[in-house]
């Protein structure tokens, strides 16, 4: 399919004044509530119990009087009651949500969002100047990316266990990878006794970036690092700047909010992250949750943008659990999910890794319907092959106690934040 009628509608919307901007993002709300209070069961009940019906939103005016959603209250209503009823059930592309934030959801979307997704992102990059003829090496990820005949001449990829190797011989400009697998990479460098890489720029994705892992990476690489904040639910929310580590609010169908209680906090302020995107239609966001504390500034940048940017992003943590023998596992939540059968995974609501010690992980669950009894059995066999556990806790709780932030961190390593720190001192 051509993304260009999307491109085109883009960069029309880019020009648009503001006020034309505040206009058509008003009505997009309001279209959005009605078409979800029509044809989305699960946001109707959502409204319903709010007290709210279709016509109560006028525009943004409104938006804080929808409550915030999250993404246990989909999961809980389950696809049929959370995918629009008139949306071309063929036509839809779906796909798992990583889990960073939680379990992982299944999330559908149909062509015109994937396009504005595939646009978005392609813009993005052309900004950075990540483009041909830089070339670019993925690093670590663990499905196979597939990349168009085009994209190859430009993109390729390795594992973390080839990266030295690869990067030595192959000479990339780019590299594109998570946080959690940079710091292997450092690692295994410094090991290998070869030479610093001449790399101009990182990118990072998957997982939170936090200040001393950019800190570390930025000592090694001598490269700019580009953070790309995005979620599998939206895509990417914000574009990272070249030249300040803001990061900008430029995508006009995505509206970002820091609430509190679920009212905007004032700027400089640290609130709970909400998206609503606007043309989403299979499946909506509005004020959706996206489990991270962000900061939204309005100071103008160097590089002459002047709307509304994220400074910070918070509460986020890097996902780091260990095989038994030491070495670092992205803890993607997703691959546990995965690796259960489908009646087990659907039944976990809520839950938390907690790695206590090497070899010994503790699982938190919240487990609901049928499938819940086969979780236990399930995770234990996950955690013994996947990191050589010896010793796996699975505790089935009525609800998860939240950190004393009031927020989920849906995996804690008590042994990674020292391997942080003796990464830190390695380079
Ligand atoms: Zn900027």
């Amino acid at each position: 399919m051509s993304h260009l009628p999307e491109l085109r509608r883009q960069l029309l919307m880019d020009r648009w004044p503001a006020d034309r901007l505040a206009r058509w993002q008003g009505e997009q709300l309001r279209e959005a509530i009605r078409h979800a209070w029509a044809r989305i069961p699960a946001y109707r009940d959502h409204l319903e119990e709010a007290g709210l019906g279709p016509d109560d939103i006028r525009g943004l005016e409104d938006i804080a009087r929808i409550p915030p959603l999250d993404k246990a209250k989909l999961r809980r209503a389950g696809p049929n009651r959370y995918v629009a009823t008139d949306a071309d059930r063929t036509a839809l592309r779906s796909h798992q949500t990583s889990g960073s934030t939680g379990t992982p959801m299944e999330v559908f979307m149909d062509p015109a969002e994937h396009s504005r997704r595939a646009i978005t992102m392609l813009r993005t990059v052309f900004r950075l100047g990540l483009i041909p003829p830089r070339r670019t090496l993925h690093v670590g990820y663990g499905r196979a990316r597939k990349f168009s005949r085009l994209m190859r001449r430009w993109h390729s990829q390795c594992t973390l266990d080839e990266a030295v190797a690869t990067i030595r011989d192959r000479r990339p400009d780019v590299l594109n990878s998570m946080p959690s697998t940079y710091v292997n990479l450092v690692r295994n460098w410094v090991r290998s006794g070869e030479s610093r890489p001449r790399i101009r720029a990182l990118v990072s994705l998957g997982e939170m970036l936090t200040d001393p892992v950019r800190d570390h990476l930025h000592d090694f690489f001598r490269a700019p690092i580009y953070n790309i904040y995005g979620a599998n639910e939206v895509g990417y929310l914000a574009h990272p700047c070249a030249r300040s580590p803001l990061l900008h609010l430029r995508y006009r169908d995505l509206w970002i909010e820091a609430v509190r209680d679920g009212v905007p906090v004032p700027d400089e302020t640290e609130g709970e992250a909400l998206v609503t995107c606007f043309p989403a239609r299979a499946m909506p966001l509005i004020r959706y949750q996206l489990g991270d504390r962000i900061v939204i500034t309005r100071e103008p940048c160097p590089c002459g943008w002047r709307g509304a940017s994220i400074r910070r992003i918070e509460g986020r943590t890097l996902e780091l659990l260990h095989h038994a023998d030491g070495h670092v596992v992205t803890g993607r939540m997703s691959r546990w999910i995965k690796s259960m059968t489908p009646e087990a995974a659907r039944s976990v609501i809520q839950c938390r890794i907690i790695e206590e010690a090497l070899g010994h992980i503790r699982v938190q669950v919240v487990l609901h319907g049928e499938g819940a009894d086969r979780v236990p059995e399930e995770t234990k066999a996950h955690f013994t092959a996947h990191l050589g556990a010896h010793r796996v806790e699975v505790e089935r709780l009525e609800v998860i106690p939240p950190d004393p932030n009031g927020k989920i961190r849906p995996i804690i390593s008590k042994v990674s934040q020292r391997e942080t720190e003796e990464a830190g001192h390695l380079a």
